[in-house]
Protein backbone atom coordinates (compact mmCIF):
# COMPACT_ATOMS: atom_id res chain seq x y z
CA UNK A 1 0.00 0.00 0.00
CA UNK A 2 2.96 2.80 1.18
CA UNK A 3 4.97 1.87 -2.17
CA UNK A 4 1.99 1.98 -4.10
CA UNK A 5 1.19 5.78 -2.89
CA UNK A 6 4.46 6.58 -2.96
CA UNK A 7 4.47 5.73 -6.73
CA UNK A 8 1.16 7.43 -7.57
CA UNK A 9 2.60 10.57 -5.46
CA UNK A 10 5.57 10.01 -7.49
CA UNK A 11 3.94 9.64 -11.10
CA UNK A 12 2.22 13.03 -10.04
CA UNK A 13 5.64 14.71 -9.28
CA UNK A 14 6.72 13.81 -12.55
CA UNK A 15 3.98 15.28 -14.24
CA UNK A 16 3.64 17.87 -12.50
CA UNK A 17 7.31 18.96 -13.71
CA UNK A 18 6.99 17.83 -17.46
CA UNK A 19 3.94 19.84 -17.96
CA UNK A 20 4.83 23.13 -16.20
CA UNK A 21 2.34 22.69 -13.35
CA UNK A 22 3.62 24.09 -10.11
CA UNK A 23 4.07 21.16 -7.18
CA UNK A 24 1.51 20.86 -5.17
CA UNK A 25 -1.02 21.97 -7.85
CA UNK A 26 -2.95 19.10 -8.32
CA UNK A 27 -4.17 17.34 -5.24
CA UNK A 28 -4.88 13.46 -5.19
CA UNK A 29 -8.70 11.58 -4.30
CA UNK A 30 -8.08 8.40 -3.52
CA UNK A 31 -10.94 6.36 -4.99
CA UNK A 32 -11.54 3.54 -2.29
CA UNK A 33 -14.93 2.40 -3.81
CA UNK A 34 -14.71 -2.24 -2.89
CA UNK A 35 -11.69 -1.20 -0.58
CA UNK A 36 -11.99 -2.20 3.68
CA UNK A 37 -11.84 0.81 6.32
CA UNK A 38 -8.24 -0.46 6.80
CA UNK A 39 -6.70 0.27 3.74
CA UNK A 40 -8.16 4.21 4.12
CA UNK A 41 -6.60 4.37 7.47
CA UNK A 42 -3.46 2.83 6.43
CA UNK A 43 -3.19 5.64 3.48
CA UNK A 44 -4.32 8.03 5.89
CA UNK A 45 -1.06 7.36 8.42
CA UNK A 46 1.09 7.87 4.87
CA UNK A 47 -0.79 11.57 4.80
CA UNK A 48 -3.02 10.85 2.68
CA UNK A 49 -6.50 12.79 3.46
CA UNK A 50 -8.95 13.11 0.36
CA UNK A 51 -11.46 9.96 -0.33
CA UNK A 52 -13.70 9.13 -3.21
CA UNK A 53 -16.82 6.88 -2.96
CA UNK A 54 -19.16 5.60 -5.48
CA UNK A 55 -21.75 3.99 -3.02
CA UNK A 56 -23.34 5.57 -0.19
CA UNK A 57 -24.22 2.12 1.73
CA UNK A 58 -20.52 1.13 1.71
CA UNK A 59 -19.12 4.42 2.01
CA UNK A 60 -21.39 5.16 5.12
CA UNK A 61 -19.38 2.12 7.59
CA UNK A 62 -16.07 3.47 6.25
CA UNK A 63 -17.22 7.22 6.96
CA UNK A 64 -18.12 6.11 10.19
CA UNK A 65 -14.91 3.53 11.28
CA UNK A 66 -12.83 6.55 10.17
CA UNK A 67 -14.62 9.56 12.25
CA UNK A 68 -11.85 9.85 14.44
CA UNK A 69 -9.52 11.06 11.73
CA UNK A 70 -9.50 14.33 9.58
CA UNK A 71 -10.64 13.12 6.29
CA UNK A 72 -12.06 14.92 3.15
CA UNK A 73 -15.03 12.19 1.89
CA UNK A 74 -15.76 12.94 -1.82
CA UNK A 75 -18.79 11.48 -3.11
CA UNK A 76 -17.92 10.57 -6.85
CA UNK A 77 -20.77 7.91 -7.99
CA UNK A 78 -24.05 8.30 -9.31
CA UNK A 79 -26.65 9.44 -6.82
CA UNK A 80 -30.16 8.10 -6.76
CA UNK A 81 -32.79 10.69 -5.35
CA UNK A 82 -33.86 8.95 -2.45
CA UNK A 83 -30.04 8.89 -1.62
CA UNK A 84 -29.16 12.70 -1.62
CA UNK A 85 -30.34 13.32 1.69
CA UNK A 86 -27.09 11.44 3.14
CA UNK A 87 -25.14 12.16 0.58
CA UNK A 88 -25.34 16.20 1.47
CA UNK A 89 -25.32 15.03 5.19
CA UNK A 90 -22.03 13.22 5.17
CA UNK A 91 -19.85 14.07 2.39
CA UNK A 92 -17.85 17.00 1.60
CA UNK A 93 -17.66 17.43 -1.84
CA UNK A 94 -19.70 15.75 -4.94
CA UNK A 95 -18.58 15.27 -8.26
CA UNK A 96 -21.61 14.27 -9.48
CA UNK A 97 -23.92 16.84 -10.01
CA UNK A 98 -25.50 16.72 -13.29
CA UNK A 99 -29.45 17.91 -12.64
CA UNK A 100 -31.50 20.79 -10.99
CA UNK A 101 -33.38 18.47 -9.44
CA UNK A 102 -30.43 16.60 -7.87
CA UNK A 103 -29.09 20.06 -6.97
CA UNK A 104 -32.05 20.98 -5.33
CA UNK A 105 -32.71 17.49 -3.15
CA UNK A 106 -28.74 18.57 -1.71
CA UNK A 107 -29.42 21.63 -1.25
CA UNK A 108 -32.68 20.78 1.02
CA UNK A 109 -30.42 18.28 2.71
CA UNK A 110 -27.30 20.09 3.77
CA UNK A 111 -27.42 21.06 7.28
CA UNK A 112 -27.09 24.62 7.83
CA UNK A 113 -24.42 24.16 10.73
CA UNK A 114 -21.74 22.37 7.95
CA UNK A 115 -20.02 24.28 5.28
CA UNK A 116 -22.14 24.50 1.80
CA UNK A 117 -21.48 21.15 0.27
CA UNK A 118 -18.67 21.44 -2.41
CA UNK A 119 -19.93 20.21 -5.99
CA UNK A 120 -18.51 19.86 -9.59
CA UNK A 121 -20.79 19.16 -11.97
CA UNK A 122 -19.80 16.01 -14.46
CA UNK A 123 -20.02 16.91 -17.95
CA UNK A 124 -20.77 13.78 -20.37
CA UNK A 125 -17.99 15.17 -22.48
CA UNK A 126 -18.01 12.50 -24.99
CA UNK A 127 -21.55 12.97 -25.44
CA UNK A 128 -21.82 9.52 -25.45
CA UNK A 129 -25.84 8.45 -25.00
CA UNK A 130 -25.57 6.03 -22.64
CA UNK A 131 -23.15 7.98 -19.99
CA UNK A 132 -23.92 10.10 -17.10
CA UNK A 133 -23.55 13.83 -17.07
CA UNK A 134 -25.16 16.82 -18.18
CA UNK A 135 -24.39 17.54 -22.20
CA UNK A 136 -21.92 20.40 -22.74
CA UNK A 137 -24.07 22.87 -23.93
CA UNK A 138 -26.37 22.62 -21.22
CA UNK A 139 -23.76 23.32 -18.69
CA UNK A 140 -23.95 27.33 -18.43
CA UNK A 141 -27.62 26.63 -17.33
CA UNK A 142 -27.54 24.11 -14.67
CA UNK A 143 -24.40 25.92 -13.35
CA UNK A 144 -26.98 29.09 -13.24
CA UNK A 145 -28.86 27.01 -10.97
CA UNK A 146 -26.37 26.10 -8.68
CA UNK A 147 -24.82 29.17 -8.24
CA UNK A 148 -27.99 30.65 -6.75
CA UNK A 149 -28.27 27.67 -3.96
CA UNK A 150 -26.02 28.98 -0.96
CA UNK A 151 -25.72 25.49 0.53
CA UNK A 152 -24.14 24.64 -2.89
CA UNK A 153 -20.76 25.98 -3.35
CA UNK A 154 -19.93 25.40 -7.31
CA UNK A 155 -16.12 24.42 -7.75
CA UNK A 156 -15.86 23.14 -11.12
CA UNK A 157 -16.21 20.23 -13.57
CA UNK A 158 -15.69 16.44 -13.42
CA UNK A 159 -15.50 13.96 -15.88
CA UNK A 160 -15.04 10.56 -17.23
CA UNK A 161 -14.37 10.37 -20.76
CA UNK A 162 -13.74 6.62 -22.55
CA UNK A 163 -11.00 5.51 -22.11
CA UNK A 164 -8.41 5.08 -24.80
CA UNK A 165 -4.65 4.32 -24.86
CA UNK A 166 -2.62 6.97 -26.73
CA UNK A 167 -1.68 9.84 -25.51
CA UNK A 168 -3.20 12.32 -27.90
CA UNK A 169 -6.18 10.35 -28.04
CA UNK A 170 -6.70 10.71 -23.72
CA UNK A 171 -5.90 14.55 -23.94
CA UNK A 172 -8.51 15.46 -26.21
CA UNK A 173 -11.80 14.99 -23.93
CA UNK A 174 -9.86 16.52 -21.52
CA UNK A 175 -8.85 19.57 -23.37
CA UNK A 176 -12.56 20.08 -23.80
CA UNK A 177 -13.52 20.11 -20.55
CA UNK A 178 -11.08 22.67 -19.54
CA UNK A 179 -12.17 24.56 -22.21
CA UNK A 180 -15.71 24.44 -21.03
CA UNK A 181 -14.59 25.25 -17.57
CA UNK A 182 -12.55 28.29 -18.93
CA UNK A 183 -15.68 29.97 -20.43
CA UNK A 184 -18.11 29.63 -17.50
CA UNK A 185 -15.03 31.23 -15.57
CA UNK A 186 -15.01 33.63 -17.89
CA UNK A 187 -18.26 34.21 -18.00
CA UNK A 188 -18.08 35.01 -13.98
CA UNK A 189 -18.30 31.87 -12.27
CA UNK A 190 -15.55 31.32 -9.75
CA UNK A 191 -14.62 27.98 -10.15
CA UNK A 192 -11.27 26.16 -9.00
CA UNK A 193 -11.74 22.40 -9.59
CA UNK A 194 -10.77 20.53 -12.81
CA UNK A 195 -12.11 16.90 -11.45
CA UNK A 196 -10.63 14.38 -14.38
CA UNK A 197 -7.63 12.10 -14.70
CA UNK A 198 -7.95 8.22 -13.23
CA UNK A 199 -5.05 5.61 -13.30
CA UNK A 200 -4.73 5.54 -16.74
CA UNK A 201 -4.79 8.74 -17.45
CA UNK A 202 -3.21 10.81 -14.75
CA UNK A 203 -0.42 11.99 -17.16
CA UNK A 204 -2.66 13.82 -19.59
CA UNK A 205 -5.27 15.15 -16.89
CA UNK A 206 -2.19 17.04 -15.78
CA UNK A 207 -0.81 17.96 -18.80
CA UNK A 208 -4.27 19.02 -19.05
CA UNK A 209 -5.15 21.31 -16.44
CA UNK A 210 -7.08 19.18 -14.04
CA UNK A 211 -6.46 19.96 -10.20
CA UNK A 212 -7.71 16.78 -8.66
CA UNK A 213 -7.11 13.71 -9.93
CA UNK A 214 -9.27 10.46 -8.74
CA UNK A 215 -6.88 6.97 -8.57
CA UNK A 216 -8.63 4.12 -7.93
CA UNK A 217 -6.33 0.44 -9.66
CA UNK A 218 -2.62 2.89 -9.49
CA UNK A 219 -3.31 3.12 -5.52
CA UNK A 220 -5.03 0.08 -4.22
CA UNK A 221 -4.44 -2.73 -7.19
CA UNK A 222 -7.14 -4.22 -8.87
CA UNK A 223 -10.47 -3.74 -7.23
CA UNK A 224 -11.97 -7.08 -5.35
CA UNK A 225 -15.55 -8.22 -7.24
CA UNK A 226 -17.79 -6.45 -5.44
CA UNK A 227 -20.81 -8.71 -3.95
C1 LIG B 1 -13.30 4.05 -9.71
C2 LIG B 1 -13.27 5.46 -10.16
C3 LIG B 1 -12.06 6.12 -10.36
C4 LIG B 1 -10.70 5.46 -10.23
O1 LIG B 1 -10.46 4.64 -11.34
P1 LIG B 1 -9.08 3.86 -11.53
O2 LIG B 1 -9.01 3.63 -13.00
O3 LIG B 1 -9.18 2.62 -10.74
O4 LIG B 1 -8.00 4.77 -11.05
C5 LIG B 1 -12.12 7.45 -10.73
N1 LIG B 1 -13.29 8.10 -10.89
C6 LIG B 1 -14.47 7.49 -10.72
C7 LIG B 1 -15.73 8.24 -10.94
C8 LIG B 1 -14.50 6.16 -10.36
O5 LIG B 1 -15.68 5.54 -10.21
Amino acid sequence: MGARWWAVQERLRVAQHRFGRPPGSVVMLAASKAQPVEYIRQLAALGQRAFGENYLQEACPKLDGCADLDLEWHFIGAIQGNKAAQVAQRFDWVHTLASEQLALRLAAARPPARPPLNVCLQVNIDAEPSKAGVAPVAVADLARAVARLPQLRLRGLMAVPAPASDFADQRRPLRALRELWLELRGQGFDLDTLSMGMSGDLEAAVAEGATIVRIGTALFGPRPTRH
